[in-house]
């Protein structure tokens, strides 16, 4: 089994960690309402997924 040959110092190990909690924001237009939404989730403003209403809302 491969070993370190260096400790890693906490300041190497903490800069590694300084993108450890970066979420990625990754919105897109819902087809139907123009909403940002989810990919591949259902939209949260009309229900709607791949074309047809999955969820119903209050509106609807
Ligand atoms: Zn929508």
């Amino acid at each position: 089994m491969a070993v370190p040959k260096k400790k890693t110092s906490k300041s190497r190990r903490d800069m590694r960690r300084a993108h450890h909690h970066l979420g990625a924001v990754n919105a897109h237009e819902c087809p139907n309402c123009g909403e940002l939404k989810l990919p591949h989730h259902v939209c949260t403003s009309c229900g709607q997924y791949d074309g047809r209403e999955v969820v119903a809302t209050a509106e609807a």
